[in-house]
């Protein structure tokens, strides 16, 4: 493709992702807020889960610390019953040794019932106030996607005739030339190929063009750039045409 055809396809190209640029922003900062608020409630679903999981786990474990203990106090009476009946004292030092064990056994168990139920009212408030700020903040995500939804309806087929038309104008430019466009295009928040404007200046950032440069851009015989702003000039006769083909 000739320069000046690249050029141009370029510049149709960006007439497209104008127009695109200004479906996107009559959706003003909505599509942003219904990702925060995405985030959020997937954030606030998570520590819900968390709160459940844990609840989940401290029931069973109650359980089997209160079979524990059970089985701990038998020993006890088991082991003290024993005791009355030994005759030497080696045999109830021993016996006497294995309950004062058992009774520290028992005493961790009770510390970690209690661990447990205390952790247990925090979690349970905690999901609770969690609960109650899901369902609100999903009542304002429902109706702000809800909204969004709308208003992208409202421009569905326009954008994606936009889209289409993009497309055609994108294939017939070489990947680093879209890629070169596109990185313009980001740096400057809008156009990358601009026309020489009024007294000789750039279209983008309104600096005076060196005489030479404007001689050069004539003969379009490779793509310049503003010294300023970095953006690519495209020929004012190619501005004209691409004006009288729609
Ligand atoms: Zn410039």
């Amino acid at each position: 493709m000739v320069v000046k055809d690249k050029l141009k396809t370029l510049y149709q190209l960006q007439q497209v992702d104008l127009k695109l640029d200004g479906l996107l922003e009559e959706r003003g900062d909505l599509p942003a807020e219904v990702d925060e608020l995405e985030k959020k409630i997937t954030l606030l679903k998570t520590q819900i889960k968390e709160n459940d999981d844990y609840l989940k786990k401290a029931v069973v474990r109650k359980k089997e610390i209160d079979k524990e203990l059970d089985d701990v106090r038998k020993r006890i009476d088991k082991y003290t019953d024993m005791r009355i009946k030994v005759k030497t004292n080696r045999e109830y030092d021993a016996l006497s040794k294995q309950i004062d064990n058992l009774k520290e056994k028992l005493q961790e168990l009770h510390k970690e019932l209690e661990n447990i139920q205390s952790k247990e009212v925090v979690s349970s408030r905690d999901v609770d106030k969690l609960k109650q700020e899901y369902e609100e903040e999903e009542k304002v995500y429902s109706s702000k996607k809800v909204e969004l939804e709308e208003l992208v309806s409202l421009t569905h087929d326009e954008e994606k005739r936009y889209v289409k038309e993009r497309e055609k104008f994108a294939q017939k430019i070489d990947k680093q030339t879209i890629s070169r466009y596109e990185m313009i295009r980001k740096a400057t928040k809008g156009k990358a190929i601009v026309p020489v404007v009024r007294r000789n200046a750039c279209g983008g950032c309104y600096n005076v063009l060196p005489p030479q440069r404007l001689l050069d851009l004539r003969q379009m015989e490779k793509f310049f750039t503003c010294d300023h702003c970095g953006r690519i000039l495209v020929p004012n006769e190619i501005v004209e045409e691409t004006a009288r083909d729609v």
